[in-house]
């Protein structure tokens, strides 16, 4: 079987500037990145722009057909590339983490192969006669974050090319290697040209490849201050954008839950990813008649689920994937302590310990405008909030810029519905949290950004429609 090492061996160019890249669970050197610059990105897209033509021309079925070999290329590399991504991101081989994302990979690459999109008839009778293509853009430049970084990528690039674009992708900084190597094995079976890569600074080839006037489209998932640079960035060719931007998910417990049959769902709902991950549920309101259960029986699971160096099988939890969220988690649990809220779990970091482990923390009796609960901490630092008026814990709910995702825990499903339709996010899970289905359409409302990634629409946000009528 393929080992990490040897993938590794295969995706670094020879010559040229790169980075050390350090294990975040035990700070060994794991390797090293290469660092491009805009001139690369302009050979990047030109090769792109070269190769569209001929991809686009290929038609639906052999586009699809190429899809299904990366997914298998993938899916044949998977054990090597799971453990590259544990040593880079940090992230264990177990639990919904390295080995979990790169199956995500083949199942949302296949899914995009497989989903319909046939052209639609809107109208056939007396008044005329239309119907609707769903054309490729062109070069679709995909810009990705490094909490998920296969899978994300993924995400941008196998909708984008099924619809007959070709793409040049920028991953995070922090995490090249990962998203070079899958990359590197898609591009064993695809065409030249049409999945290209480029590595870099976001400030400068990132925001090139926002400013490109060869680039049609921009895939970015990110935080929102870079959103908003890319919004005014694409102003200049009317670059269309799919903005998968920040969030500060609530989750919110009514009085008739069980604790103790929720305490997992909602463990893994915040903590999932040791809580890197987008749509986490990042704030916990819990009503105040069954709010000391629920804080008992969660902090009961989450002692005992463990956290270590991702490549020892038993762990589900790993380090934070750079210092600097390692600090800012700091911060945060810092200024809770401070406000006198009670610190369940954790809290205690050994800031002299290697690797950058941030203990699973539960902060219960948290004021509710704590930075700890509007700002979002993405990682393993749980705030939760006593509420008595549902009416105002929706309020609360709402009261921030972000609208990725939010959860409703209840046995009363009629009810919990009803919440729902009074959050203002992009989805609503019910007795669960941050579940995705490469079926079922993903994004934020509000400052988490706009448009759909996934199934049908998904595909249609990567294409250009066409009416033709008469
Ligand atoms: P980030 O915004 O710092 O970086 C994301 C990417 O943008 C990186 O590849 C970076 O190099 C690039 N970039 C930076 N400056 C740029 C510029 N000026 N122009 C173009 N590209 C630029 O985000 P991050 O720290 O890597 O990821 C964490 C954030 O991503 C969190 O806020 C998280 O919520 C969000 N996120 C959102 C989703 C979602 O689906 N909504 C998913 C994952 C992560």
């Amino acid at each position: 079987m393929e080992s990490y090492e040897s993938l590794l061996a295969t995706i670094v160019p020879s010559g040229g500037e790169t980075r050390d890249v350090f294990d975040p669970a035990t700070g060994e050197l794991i390797g090293k990145a290469p660092v491009q610059d805009v001139a690369d990105l302009e050979a990047a897209i030109d090769r792109a722009e070269a190769a569209q033509v001929s991809w686009a021309a290929l038609g639906d079925d052999e586009r699809i057909a190429y899809l299904h070999k990366a997914a298998d290329a993938i899916e044949a590399s998977s054990e090597a590339l799971a453990e590259l991504l544990s040593r880079e991101q940090g992230k264990p081989l177990n639990g919904p983490n390295a080995r979990f994302e790169v199956g995500g990979c083949v199942a949302w690459t296949r899914t995009a192969a497989d989903t319909p999109l046939p052209v639609e008839v809107i109208i056939d009778d007396e008044s005329g006669y239309a119907e609707m293509h769903y054309r490729p853009l062109g070069v679709v430049g995909a810009i990705s974050p490094w909490n998920w970084p296969m899978m994300i990528s993924i995400w941008q690039i196998a909708p984008s090319l099924r619809m007959g674009n070709t793409v040049v992708i920028k991953p995070a900084e922090t995490t090249t290697l990962s998203v070079l190597a899958l990359v590197t094995v898609m591009n064993q079976v695809l065409p030249e040209g049409v999945l290209n890569i480029v590595t870099g600074p976001g400030r400068t080839v990132g925001d090139a490849l926002t400013r490109s006037p060869k680039i049609s489209k921009i895939m970015f998932t990110g935080s929102t201050p870079v959103g908003k640079r890319i919004i005014e960035a694409s102003a200049n060719n009317v670059t269309r954008l799919t903005l998968e931007l920040g969030g500060n998910d609530a989750g919110i417990v009514l009085p008739d839950v069980d604790p103790a049959a929720i305490a997992e769902g909602l463990f893994w709902g915040a903590f999932i990813n040791t809580g890197q991950t987008c749509a986490a549920l990042k704030r916990l309101y819990v009503h105040d008649s069954v709010y000391d259960q629920v804080v008992e029986e969660l902090a009961k699971f989450a002692a005992n689920v463990p956290m270590g160096v991702g490549l020892e099988e038993q762990n589900v939890l790993g380090p934070l994937q750079n210092r600097a969220q390692y600090e800012l988690v700091d911060r945060l649990v810092e200024s809770a302590k401070a406000s006198g809220a009670r610190v369940v779990l954790g809290g205690d970091p050994d800031h002299d310990a290697v690797g950058n482990f941030y203990p699973t923390t539960l902060v219960a009796d948290i004021d509710p405008h704590n930075d700890l609960v509007v700002e979002e901490q993405f990682g393993p630092a749980l705030p939760i909030i006593r509420y008595a008026d549902l009416d105002e814990v929706v309020k609360l709910a709402n009261e921030l810029e972000f609208g990725l995702g939010a959860s409703v825990w209840s046995n009363d499903r009629e009810q919990a519905k009803q919440i729902a339709a009074r959050l203002q996010a992009g989805t609503v899970w019910i007795n669960s949290h941050g579940g995705l289905h490469p079926m079922v359409p993903f994004g934020g409302a509000k400052q988490s950004g706009y448009g759909r990634e996934f199934g049908v629409e998904g595909l249609k946000a990567v294409a250009e429609p066409q009416v033709v009528s008469g």
